[in-house]
């Protein structure tokens, strides 16, 4: 079993870094794929829908994620287990979908945040294989707020409003 990491919290300096590239021919590394498989495990012990490596403190462009059906997020589509290195959106749609997000770097709390309804991503996989390939809905808007992650964002900062946002405890 793969090791769960522990999940570092909005304030924490690496939330707001840059990620690193990961180089090519690194990505097949032992220690690269031994670290995605903490992602994932850290991911599945959370009952999130994707992680990026910062959320773990590691300043790297790697994303993981994957929705089976989550208490989290009921009534969403499924998304498979998709792990991406160095992932960059290279075009968005002009049409936009607003939706409730969290954070498992912000816990307790959702917000309304517009999302992109299809977006264009480029990535390597895990095998070092360049991908290119439009995603929509949901799993679109898991990318775009894991993509963001690795540049130092958070799904607060696309907030058009922050009177949305809420403690799950809220009444
Ligand atoms: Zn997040």
């Amino acid at each position: 079993m793969a090791q769960v990491l522990p999940i570092v919290k909005i304030g924490t300096p690496v939330l707001r870094c840059r990620c690193a590239e990961v180089p090519l021919q690194e990505i097949k590394k032992g220690i690269h794929q031994a670290f995605i498989r903490e992602m994932i495990a850290t991911m599945h012990e959370a009952a999130g829908v994707g992680l990026a490596a910062n959320q773990v403190a590691v300043n790297k462009k790697i994303i993981v994620l994957e929705c089976k059906k989550n208490a989290r997020y009921p009534g969403k589509e499924a998304v498979p287990l998709e792990v991406y290195f160095n992932p960059e959106i290279t075009a968005y749609s002009k049409e936009q979908i607003t939706d409730w997000e969290g954070c498992l770097s912000i816990p307790g709390y959702r917000g309304l945040v517009p999302r992109a309804a299809s977006i264009q991503l480029e990535a390597l996989t895990p095998d070092g294989k360049k991908i290119e390939k439009k995603f929509e809905g949901f799993h679109a808007r898991i990318l775009q707020h894991e993509v963001d992650h690795i540049q130092g964002l958070f799904y607060v900062d696309r907030m058009p409003d922050l009177k949305s946002w809420r403690h799950l405890e809220a009444s």
